[in-house]
């Protein structure tokens, strides 16, 4: 059994680092042509390291500067991507961010910040690429699907999160979005999952991991007793992506390590 994403076009938000480099790299593995999406010039050399690897391994692909929480950029993005490579077939909503404050002290720059980009940005891209693949409609030589919808939740789209309410918010909320999604373009044959990682290695969580005592610490949290990487994320997104999950849509799958079984309980809560 392969996974193949031969023929088809994937815009992964966020790919200039962390899960999305992942997840770009892997879509990238599988024969997708990535769009290796980043929030600005600023990330631009970051955007490109990514590619390198890409192309080195074989596969093809561009970066592209947009900041996803702007619409007028988001609407180009898409344009220019269909100009270019003729469609969309595969969106990757995985641009995120943290402003983490006591919800007292949170500052509504902090909070608009997160739900801008976590939220407002994965509803701008989905709505683009939902357009651009009714435009196009099915074409079996791509893939059965008419298109794919991947959002990168979290473990925290179900576990409350103390000083990080926006966050938290934000990743709840995109629960909604997706089976809301999923469900208004079944019948379209248009997929929409989420996948929620637990913790992974990335920059956005470096306090959780640098030291020692912090990793031990988080360790506590993860019942198969490792950090997640990124291509633990970027597996599941070419898996969901492909045909070969063709009967799986309107649902969150968790890649955490068994963080969600709440390993505090294991003595007894
Ligand atoms: P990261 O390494 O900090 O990467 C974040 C990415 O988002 C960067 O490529 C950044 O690009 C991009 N980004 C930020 N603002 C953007 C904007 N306005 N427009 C476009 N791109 C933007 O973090 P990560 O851990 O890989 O996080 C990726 C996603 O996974 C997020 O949605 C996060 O919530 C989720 N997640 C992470 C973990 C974890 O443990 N790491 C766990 C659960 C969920 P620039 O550098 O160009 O700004």
């Amino acid at each position: 059994m392969e996974i193949s994403l031969r023929n088809q076009v994937a815009v992964v938000t966020g790919a200039s680092s962390g899960i999305g480099s992942g997840i770009a790299k892997s879509l990238a593995e599988a024969g997708a042509v990535v769009i290796v999406n980043h929030s600005s010039e600023r990330s631009f050399e970051e955007a490109k390291a990514v590619l390198k690897e890409i192309t080195e391994a074989g596969g093809n692909g561009i970066t592209y500067a947009c900041d996803v929480s702007k619409e007028d950029q988001v609407v180009k993005m898409f344009q220019d991507v269909v100009s270019q490579f003729g469609t969309v077939d595969i969106l990757v909503n995985n641009a995120g961010v943290q402003k983490d404050a006591k919800f007292t002290e949170m500052t509504l720059d902090q909070w608009n910040t997160v739900i801008g980009i976590n939220l407002t940005g994965q509803f701008l891209c989905a709505r683009e690429a939902i357009k651009e693949f009714l435009r196009r409609g099915i074409d079996p030589s791509r893939s059965i699907a008419c298109g794919k919808i991947i959002h990168i939740s979290s473990v925290h789209e179900i576990i409350p999160w103390a000083g990080h309410a926006n966050y938290a918010a934000s990743k709840g909320a995109i629960r909604m979005l997706m089976q809301t999604l999923a469900q208004e373009y079944g019948a379209d044959k248009i997929r929409v999952n989420s996948i929620c990682p637990g913790a992974i290695q990335t920059p956005i969580n470096k306090d959780a991991w640098s030291t020692s005592e912090a990793l031990s610490s988080l360790l506590n949290l993860i019942p198969y007793n490792r950090i997640g990487q990124p291509k633990d994320i970027g597996s599941l997104a070419a898996f969901l992506a492909s045909d070969l999950a063709d009967y799986i849509t309107g649902t969150s799958i968790f890649v955490d390590g068994g963080m969600t079984t709440f390993e505090s309980f294991s003595t007894g809560g």
